[in-house]
């Protein structure tokens, strides 16, 4: 079989599988499908499965790994700005160690509870170690983020910062002596631990006109974004938001590299109309989460690119394929 990417296989056999139903105001596509059940809100619907191996280190603490599955399903929601409440887990196991699953359930429990997310069924298998959340959240399908919306002359934004968990990756891999150990240790932090912004994507429902969550890299992510929405941009890397850990124990260079390809930083990516920027800066003063403004939409399709140096320049690689071939 020729190599297919993970997109070209969801568009080709499952992207409209199934029934045609009026209640799907938003099928696959988008971070979270919004379905219609009669309310005033859509309910916003995701699930995403963590593989041991794939996903996540083996050795990983396994409070880390209930944390994680839970999270990337947050940030799917935070994404098309809903509001989570229903969880289901369908967990796989090679053994019943009591240990592992104690570390697990309060790594998914606290994050739960600071989210308010009920976990209300599941399904428990033996096998090769897997924890896949379905995720189900609430919002106002008129204010939903979606990926289709952004238009010529928005801005683009990125929250906190980006390539730490993909530093962090490198770091577990490689098991380098430790040259910076407290940056090392919240790089490999950021990788376990990502926190998902749920509250800024609810604060930007409604204000920006799109929306992605950053977790194969900004660069293949926001080009959903401009694929979606049919348009093109230029990124600033002058912006890019870089933590001082990534710098220190990388460089500038790979530092950006980290943060255009890595994945798995779980921020936001959201584009908002220049004569909005001002309410986008209020909405977000209060929720103690920074945001950088990284380019522009342009009427140009494809992605430009201007360096530190302010030379222009073509992106070289993209974000994370599942079934693509390694660079
Ligand atoms: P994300 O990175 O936001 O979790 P993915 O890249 O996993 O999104 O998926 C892209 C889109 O394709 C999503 O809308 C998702 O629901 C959809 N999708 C992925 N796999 C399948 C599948 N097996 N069947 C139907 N839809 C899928
Ligand atoms: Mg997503």
């Amino acid at each position: 079989m020729s190599q297919r990417s993970e997109f070209q296989l969801i568009r080709q056999y499952f992207a409209s599988m199934g029934a045609d139903r009026a209640d799907v105001l938003l099928g696959a596509g988008d971070d979270a499908a919004l379905l219609d059940c009669g309310g005033p809100s859509a309910l916003a619907l995701c699930v995403d499965t963590l593989t041991a191996g794939i996903h996540f280190p083996g050795d990983t603490p396994p409070a880390a790994i209930g944390h994680k599955a839970l999270a990337v399903n947050l940030s799917d929601l935070a994404a098309m700005g809903a509001k989570p409440t229903w969880a289901l887990l369908a967990l796989s196991l090679p053994e019943p160690n009591e240990a592992w699953l104690d570390g697990f359930r309060q790594g998914f429990q606290d994050l739960a509870k600071r989210h308010e997310v009920a976990l209300v069924g599941g399904d428990t298998t033996r096998g090769a170690l897997a924890a896949s959340v379905t995720l189900a959240g609430l919002v106002a399908p008129d204010e939903a983020l979606r990926r289709s919306g952004a238009r010529l002359g928005d801005g683009i934004y990125v929250s906190g910062t980006l390539g730490d968990a993909a530093a962090g990756l490198h770091l577990l891999q490689k098991r380098q002596a430790a040259e910076h150990a407290e940056h090392e240790l919240y790089l490999i932090e950021r990788l376990h631990r990502p926190r998902p912004r749920v509250a800024l994507g609810q604060a930007l429902s409604g204000l920006a006109s799109a929306a992605i969550d950053i977790s194969d890299g900004l660069l293949a992510d926001l080009g959903h974004i401009l694929e979606a929405s049919g348009v093109g941009a230029t990124l600033d890397l002058r912006h890019l938001p870089l933590s001082h850990a990534l710098l220190q124990c990388f460089g500038a260079s790979q530092a950006e590299a980290y943060a255009l390809s890595g994945g798995d930083d779980y921020e936001l990516c959201f584009t908002v109309a220049a004569d909005r920027a001002a309410a986008l800066q209020r909405a977000v003063a209060d929720l103690g989460i920074e945001i950088a403004r990284v380019g522009t939409i342009e009427a140009e399709l494809g992605l430009r690119l201007v360096g530190r140096d302010g030379q222009a320049r073509v992106p070289q690689q993209t974000g994370y394929d599942h079934f693509g071939e390694s660079p």
